[in-house]
């Protein structure tokens, strides 16, 4: 004959059983369905390297200067204006 504990345990242990199964299939399908959204939207942005020789790669092109076709870094950019400048001396 069985206790009334024991028929208690065993349907919490089966009531467990089926929460763990039901939450952790759920929970699995609702991970894999979101995409990782982390750090992709600076990749995604356009970039482009630094044509004034400073060695920055990659760099956002709302960050650089075109000037003559090329793109610049700040830095290289207020260079590259100052000798664009200096080719053109005194008419
Ligand atoms: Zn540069």
């Amino acid at each position: 004959m069985m206790r009334k504990g024991t028929m208690i345990v065993l349907a919490a242990a089966l009531v467990l059983l089926l929460a763990v199964i039901g939450g952790c299939g759920g929970g699995q399908t609702d991970e894999a369905a979101t995409p990782p959204a982390t750090g992709d939207a600076t990749q995604l942005a356009e970039t482009h390297d630094c044509d004034g020789g400073c060695g920055m790669k990659a760099v956002p092109l709302d960050k650089l200067t075109e000037i003559n076709g090329k793109f610049y870094c700040a830095g290289c950019a207020a260079k590259a204006k100052t000798e664009e400048s200096a080719e053109h001396p005194h008419g």
